[in-house]
């Protein structure tokens, strides 16, 4: 349980269980390691590689380094 300042000024929060703010997102090898030598009960999923939190606010997407807590990534939504 966390809380983040964005950079839009937003307090993101994942205190709240379940919430829209982290996100549970695997790449397709991990995603394909973890069904092939996992079962597939929910609560014996792995988490993610990383730690990923978007602001529902300015949408920008956060990645975290899961050891040390520190963001390692920062994606910014493209205006067009
Ligand atoms: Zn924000």
């Amino acid at each position: 349980m966390a809380r983040f300042t964005c950079k839009c000024g937003e307090i993101l929060s994942n205190t709240l269980v379940p919430n829209n703010v982290q996100l549970r997102v695997y790449s397709d090898e991990e995603w394909d390691n973890i069904i092939q030598t996992e079962s597939i009960d929910p609560l014996s999923l792995p988490f993610p590689k990383n730690d990923i939190w978007r602001c529902y606010k300015c949408e920008r997407i956060y990645v975290f380094d899961w050891e040390s807590g520190a963001v390692i990534k920062t994606y910014v939504l493209d205006e067009q």
